[in-house]
């Protein structure tokens, strides 16, 4: 096992154990920026060795479907989409005054820019005891319209329909986003830990078998509820995401791994918990 810095050599898949045929792991998704360095850093969070095909072949697949649903224009706004994939121009749908819907083709300059995350509750895992009230999940905008009376406008007076506005999302957006912040935070703790370095608990959330997204993330509700400030550290204009590992007490031998993330942080993208797996305190 070596480390040099933002690269480890795991030699085993992060998911499975399995020892055949791995293949490298960018921490960070490319299609969210994973080929480039974070702001501190001087260069990608990549395992090399790290995944078996068929755990890639999931992962891949998560990740397409995630980055397609729920992140389209924002990835447009910041350059993150594929650059051999760019149509000439894109498809939006804009409504009129009485709520008819037609499709219209924009440039690439002209799309708006649109983020939404969802409001997770507490990891459940970590509540004692665990309450289904606190299974708390929303959808916060954090660009573009709420509503759409302050919805952009096309020159011709029709509204632009957001893909990503809350009244569009539901429960298979907040899905993946959470199994795609699982997957980023085992990434960023078998970097930072090593692969024996903790006993991981999200594996099958994030290969799918477990669909439980409330048990191992969240932790911006409260922040909504009570009123705090939802991250510690204020992210500059150009931290794109912001990552840090966090270790909370679980009885007298035992600690969560957590990763604390900020996806588009740069947007004021909120804080929340992934809680990664144990280890002996
Ligand atoms: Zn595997």
């Amino acid at each position: 096992m070596t480390n040099d810095g933002l690269h480890r050599v795991v030699g085993r898949c992060i998911y499975c154990d399995s020892t055949d045929a791995l293949t490298r792991e960018h921490i960070i998704p490319e299609g969210l920026g994973g080929r480039r360095a974070l702001e501190g850093y001087h260069e990608a969070h990549v395992l090399r060795e790290a995944s078996c095909e068929v755990c890639r072949q999931i992962t891949q697949s998560l990740e397409q479907e995630c980055l397609r649903r729920v992140f389209p224009f924002v990835r447009i706004a910041l350059d993150l989409d594929r650059k051999d994939r760019r149509p000439p121009q894109y498809k939006v749908i804009v409504k009129d005054g009485q709520g008819n819907l037609e499709e219209r083709w924009l440039p690439r300059n002209e799309l708006p820019i649109s983020l939404a995350m969802p409001i997770y509750g507490d990891p459940t895992i970590m509540i004692k005891p665990a309450h289904p009230n606190q299974v708390f999940w929303g959808v916060t905008q954090l660009v573009g319209p709420v509503s759409p009376m302050i919805a952009p406008l096309t020159s011709d007076g029709k509204e632009i329909v957001f893909p990503e506005a809350p009244k569009r999302y539901n429960m298979r957006h907040v899905h993946l986003t959470a199994r795609m912040m699982a997957k980023i935070a085992l990434g960023w703790s078998v970097l930072y830990l090593g692969p024996d370095g903790f006993k991981p608990l999200i594996r099958e959330f994030i290969l799918g078998s477990d669909t439980d997204f409330a048990r191992w993330m969240g932790g911006f509700a409260r922040h909504i509820l009570t009123g705090k400030p939802h991250a510690q550290v204020k992210a500059e204009p150009e931290a794109l995401h912001m990552f840090r590992l966090a270790f909370e007490p679980k009885n007298e031998k035992e600690e969560f791994v957590i990763v604390c993330m900020r996806l588009f942080a740069m947007f004021n993208g909120p804080e929340n918990w992934v809680v990664v797996g144990t280890r002996r305190r």
